[in-house]
């Protein structure tokens, strides 16, 4: 198992300038996040309590498995990962414990949590498609991707991929499985190739011409625009984003979030750390880092390229009720043949 054991490096000054503001605790945190800003996040958190924080980076499903394995005797407190079905898969290996917070139920709003995780930044899943192959009226939702006038037109990353999974959640909470699956089987039909890559392999495929279509989260979108690589601008330049589905359940929302541990040794300063994950400014960090929005309404994240995209309709379903599909979804996109 290949996971990043820097919990020190990372840690190193936030250790150090907790020393010196006499330690009032520890956090230890397992983490599939690793940007820039959250590195001020953690500095601020320790300023402003004195509890230490210990990070451990990994992938998500890494990360997981590790805890898994470490049981009892796991010394993390909090897991932060991304992806609402991931969150999902955690919870039901019974990893987290209930998330007991007034803060945290008076600021993240009710579809953006669950009993025992809470989502701290949202993504959107959209369409983006090639200005000159397509035009936007040709696929204003999820459902028209599987109209039979885009063969050969559709590029995406694979059914298995917990993105498409939470979309697929989404699906079913809203048409049934039997529309979701018929769904499903008309974008297979309509792949350009066999699914490869992640989403930004597709998105370079739409501009290179490859394929007229793709689905890639918004911070994908906004990662691209905002590259100072003349690759990535000459690329972008091609392409164009819809809001998915805006005349009727919005376009589907997915998360990062956190859950506290079920044998979490520093369970006060987890609760403590994910109070201040809400509030206004960690929010800003925690969001921009990844070029996502914030859960929080009186956070203003000023993010130029998610700015520039403008505002759009959210889908509102409950985090928790897409997360519990995807497991069917996972069933409906094999019988679909979305491999
Ligand atoms: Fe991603």
């Amino acid at each position: 198992m290949r996971l990043v054991l820097k919990p020190l490096v990372a840690a190193l000054a936030a250790t150090l300038a907790a020393a010196t503001a006499q330690a009032q605790g520890v956090i230890n945190i397992y983490s599939a996040r690793h940007y820039q800003t959250d590195e001020a996040l953690y500095a601020n958190f320790t300023k402003a309590t004195g509890i230490r924080v210990n990070r451990l980076d990994g992938k998500e499903d890494e990360l997981v498995e590790r805890l898994r394995n470490e049981g009892a005797a796991s010394p993390a407190d909090l897991l932060i990962t991304v992806d609402a079905s991931r969150l999902e898969v955690a919870d039901k290996l019974g990893l987290f414990q209930p998330l007991v917070s007034p803060v945290i139920a008076a600021r993240v709003p009710a579809h953006l949590r669950t009993p025992n995780w809470a989502a701290f930044s949202t993504r959107a899943r959209v369409i983006v498609y090639n200005k000159a192959a397509i035009k936007p009226e040709q696929v204003p939702t999820y459902e028209s991707l599987a109209d039979p006038k885009l063969k050969g037109q559709i590029c995406v990353r694979s059914g298995g991929h917990p993105y498409n999974l939470s979309l697929g959640g989404a699906f079913i909470a809203h048409a049934g499985e039997a529309a979701t699956e018929a769904w499903a089987r008309g974008l297979v039909a309509n792949f350009a190739r066999p699914p490869r890559g992640g989403d930004t392999d597709q998105l370079k495929s739409v501009a290179a011409g490859e394929c007229g279509v793709a689905l890639a989260n918004t911070y994908y979108v906004a990662r691209m625009m905002r590259s100072s690589a003349a690759a990535d601008q000459e690329a972008w330049s091609k392409l164009a984003v819809v809001w998915p589905n805006q005349a009727s359940w919005g376009a589907h929302v997915n998360v990062s979030g956190a859950g506290i541990l079920k044998h979490a040794p520093n369970k006060a300063a987890a609760v403590k750390f994910l109070e201040y994950l809400a509030s206004d400014e960690a929010q800003v960090y925690f969001a921009d880092g990844n070029n996502e929005w914030p859960v929080v309404k009186t956070a203003v994240a000023k993010n130029p390229a998610l700015d520039k995209l403008g505002s759009f309709r959210a889908d509102t379903l409950a985090v928790g009720e897409l997360a519990k599909n995807a497991a069917l979804a996972q069933r409906v996109y094999d019988r679909a043949g979305w491999k």
